[in-house]
C-alpha cells in the first residue's frame, strides 16, 4: 500500500459513515476470473453519499480509482492496482413501477432485475438472465446475449460526474451505444442508477424464456470454471469459437489458462492462472487467428493494471 493510500485509509476510518474498507484487498476475490494482485484498498460504500465522500477524499489524497461491479469482465494485473477499487455492490435496490419501468441502483445484479420483472410478469429483459454482471456493469458494456442487448430495454441512465460530484440522467439516446460499447467506455462517469422500460406479459412464458436462457449457458459455457465470459468481440462475418476451434487450440494452456474445452472462446481459470498467463494466451490465440484468417481478434475483457 502506498503512502497516498495510507493516509485516505487513515481519513475514511477517521470519517466512519457506511463504507467497507478492505486494504491490500486482493483483487482475486473480487472478479469471476479469480485473477489479480490487490488493491492498496477495497472500498465499499453504501450509498451515494458514501461514494461521494470516498471519491472525494481519493482525489484530496492523490490516490487513483477504479470502479467494479460485479468484477466479470475485467482481468486485474498480478501486480494489482496501487489505488482505490471502488466497489458499487453496497448499492443495490430494486423497484418495480406500475408503469412497467424497473429502476435499479447500480450494483444490483442484473440477474436480480430480471427475477424481479418476472415476479411482475414483465417481459423485455429475459435476455440478460445468467449474464453475471452488475446493473452498472451492463449499462457500461451494453451486455447482450441470445439476440438481446441492454439499448434495447434500457429507459435512461442516471451517473455521477465525478469531476464535479454532480448527478445527472440521461435518455437512452444519450448513451451512444454500440457492440460492447457506451458513452460510458469512453468516459470517466460512474453510473448511479438505470431504469428499463418493460413490457406486461404472461410471468409463466417470462420464467420459461428465463429458464432456457439458463439452460442454454449451462450446456454451451464452461460455468464450472472461472473465467470473464467471452474474451473476444465477435468480427464481422465470423465466429471466435468456430476459428480457434478449427486452428486446434481447444484445450492449448499457458501457466493456469486454458482455451475451453467446452467453449473455444472462453479462457478458463484451471487453477493459478495469472493475469500474465492469460495475456500471453491471449496474444498466441490472435497471432494464430491471424495467421490462418487474416482476422483481427479485439479483446472484449478490460485488462486493468
Ligand atoms: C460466465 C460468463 C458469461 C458471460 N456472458 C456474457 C454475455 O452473455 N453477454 C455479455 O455481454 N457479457 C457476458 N459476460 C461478461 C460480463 O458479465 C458483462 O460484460 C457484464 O456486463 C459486466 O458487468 P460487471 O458488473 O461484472 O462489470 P465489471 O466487470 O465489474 O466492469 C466492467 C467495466 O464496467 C465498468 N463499470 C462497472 N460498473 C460501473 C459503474 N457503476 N459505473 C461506471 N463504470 C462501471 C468497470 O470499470 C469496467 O470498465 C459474461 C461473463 C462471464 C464470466
Amino acid at each position: 500500500m502506498t503512502d497516498a493510500v495510507q493516509r485516505l485509509v487513515e481519513d475514511l476510518k477517521a470519517y466512519g459513515g457506511d463504507t467497507a474498507l478492505f486494504p491490500d484487498e486482493p483483487m482475486s476475490r473480487h472478479t469471476s476470473f479469480r485473477i489479480g494482485g490487490p488493491a492498496g484498498v477495497f472500498l465499499v460504500p453504501g450509498s451515494r453519499e458514501a461514494l461521494i465522500r470516498v471519491l472525494t477524499a481519493a482525489r484530496e489524497r492523490g490516490v487513483r480509482t477504479y470502479i467494479l461491479g460485479n468484477g466479470s469482465n475485467v482481468l486485474f494485473d498480478d501486480a494489482g492496482f496501487d489505488g482505490a477499487v471502488i466497489s458499487v455492490s453496497g448499492m443495490d435496490r430494486i423497484s418495480v413501477g406500475p408503469d412497467g419501468m424497473v429502476t435499479a441502483e447500480a450494483g444490483a445484479s442484473l440477474s436480480a432485475v430480471c427475477k424481479a420483472a418476472r415476479d411482475a410478469a414483465l417481459s423485455g429483459l429475459e435476455f440478460a438472465y445468467g449474464i453475471p454482471g452488475s446493473v452498472g456493469g451492463a449499462v457500461v458494456m451494453n451486455a447482450g446475449a441470445y439476440g438481446g442487448e441492454i439499448k434495447d430495454a434500457l429507459l435512461s441512465s442516471e451517473y455521477l460526474d465525478p469531476a464535479d460530484m454532480t448527478v445527472h440522467a440521461v435518455p437512452l439516446a444519450e448513451h451512444d451505444y454500440g457492440y460492447r460499447s457506451s458513452i460510458y467506455r469512453r468516459t470517466d462517469r460512474i453510473v448511479l442508477s438505470a431504469s428499463f422500460g418493460l413490457k406486461p406479459g404472461s410471468r409463466e412464458d417470462v420464467a420459461a424464456a428465463m429458464s432456457d436462457f439458463a439452460a442454454r449457458r449451462v450446456s454451451k459455457q464452461p460455468l464450472e470454471f472461472p473465467s470473464a465470459g467471452s474474451v473476444f468481440k465477435r468480427p464481422e462475418g465470423h465466429f471466435v469459437g468456430q476459428m480457434v476451434e478449427e486452428s486446434g487450440l481447444k484445450g492449448y494452456r499457458i501457466g493456469g489458462a486454458e482455451v475451453s474445452e467446452k467453449h473455444a472462446g472462453f479462457i478458463v481459470n484451471r487453477g493459478g492462472a495469472t493475469c500474465r498467463d492469460v495475456l500471453a494466451l491471449v496474444e498466441h490465440i490472435r497471432e494464430t487467428v491471424r495467421k490462418n484468417y487474416g482476422v483481427e481478434l479485439e479483446c472484449e475483457i478490460i485488462h486493468v493494471s
